[in-house]
């Protein structure tokens, strides 16, 4: 069965072709600058990276231009092949604990749920429209970021806030990477081969969270109402004390809207770093002994070790810490100082096989001392959509 994998975002289109239940990639791509000028395509197939400069004036554009490259590719000789589509859907609030199979009802909640996630959800309801139109004999399907964290219990999920905020708005921890945090901890599971396991998930990328898995199961997040909670990030902040706000707004006279711009785009790694949000970049200045920057990696690596140390708590004791996307899958520096904190908890790290692990490479890094496992697995969010829609339709 052909299954397409789907990531919209406001001006860029992901897309992945999976032949199910073999989970064999057939091309896969992206399109960007969606809706803004110079936009383009890339397309992957056979080992081979083609890109296309064109207009793509809006989503519908890019999943026209889609579907002709999946019949051009031989990768269907009809649309009709493409038996469903999954889409990335960031909220699905309280409502979904799973993946669906998208009707009306299913894209009136995601509309009403844009109030919660107002960047993401509109982008993925056009990606999904603009699929429904071009592929109507598919089955589409959505997957919700928010869904592996429904299991979080309510004293876990719940802020210290009056009830009504939470009962009449919606106010809680939602959590989100829930596809990243699910396929990690399944992998690791199956490496560690035991069935009740207790797993520590770092997603660190640009955005970055960390979860708490027991059998299977999603325990705690560090993301919250918004993915502006938890860790130190790229470009934001992560947990802060609230009255900061209202504080700076009076001392700076910035409005709220400034604020809310400064805390999701120039804090975090690039607000300490004054360098960038890339990791990379501050990484080079740490090495040049750039003040800021060991300043900004520091706070960085502070907050997930605060993360880790309280999940260990909260699970009594771990099985594994697995470390992903694109720091956790990259950085060996980032990740042997955070295991060189955690050397309390008995946890030590084998620097050789740790350096070696990058670009996409999948394994452990602990020594076989360590009193926890620790692994290096490059998530495939991908592969997670492509499996339940193949279930869903199936
Ligand atoms: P993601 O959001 O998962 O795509 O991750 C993006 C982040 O990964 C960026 O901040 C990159 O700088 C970071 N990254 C990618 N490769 C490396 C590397 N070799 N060392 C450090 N950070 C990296």
């Amino acid at each position: 069965m052909k299954i397409l994998s789907v990531n919209a975002g406001s001006s860029s289109l992901k897309f992945q072709a999976y032949e199910m239940p073999e989970e064999k990639v057939l091309i896969s791509g992206v399109f960007e600058r969606i809706g803004i000028n110079n936009s383009f395509y890339t397309i992957k197939i056979n080992g081979e990276k083609i890109k296309t400069e064109t207009v793509l004036n809006n989503h519908e554009d890019a999943v026209k231009i889609l579907a002709q490259e999946l019949i051009k590719n031989n990768v269907v000789s009809d649309l009709k092949e493409i038996e469903g589509v999954g889409h990335r859907v960031v909220h699905g609030g309280e409502d979904y604990a799973d993946s669906v199979i998208i009707n009306d009802d299913v894209l009136n909640t995601i509309e009403e749920l844009s109030d919660l996630a107002p960047l993401h959800n509109p982008a993925n309801l056009i990606g999904i429209r603009a699929f429904m139109k071009e592929i109507p004999s598919a089955t589409q399907v959505a997957c919700f970021d928010t869904a592996f964290h429904q299991t979080i219990n309510k004293e876990r999920y719940l802020y210290a806030l009056p009830n009504e905020w939470h009962d009449k708005y919606g106010v809680r921890k939602y959590g989100f990477h829930g596809m990243s945090h699910r396929y990690v901890s399944n992998k690791v599971s199956e490496l560690i081969g035991k069935e009740n396991s207790k797993i520590i998930v770092c997603h660190l990328g640009n955005g970055g969270s960390i979860s708490a898995v027991k059998d299977g199961k999603c325990i705690d997040t560090s993301m919250g109402f918004t993915p502006n909670a938890g860790i130190v990030m790229g470009s934001r902040s992560g947990d802060i004390d609230y009255s900061i706000i209202p504080y700076i707004m009076k001392k700076t006279g910035m409005n709220i809207d400034d604020v809310d711009t400064t805390l999701n785009k120039k804090s975090g790694v690039l607000g300490i770093s004054e360098v960038s949000s890339d990791f990379r970049d501050v990484e080079a200045k740490y090495d040049e002994n750039d003040e800021k920057s060991i300043m900004a990696i520091n706070l960085f690596v502070n907050s997930v070790v605060g993360y880790i140390s309280k999940y260990y708590v909260e699970l009594g004791g771990v099985d594994a810490i697995a470390f992903t996307a694109g720091v956790g899958e990259n950085s060996d520096f980032v990740r042997k100082m955070i295991l060189e904190k955690l050397e309390c908890l008995g946890i030590k790290i084998n620097e050789e096989v740790n350096r070696s692990m990058r670009l996409g490479k999948e394994g452990i890094i602990s020594d076989d001392t360590s009193s926890v496992a620790c692994y290096v697995i490059p998530t495939d969010e991908e592969v997670m959509i492509a499996r339940d829609t193949y279930n869903l339709v199936k």
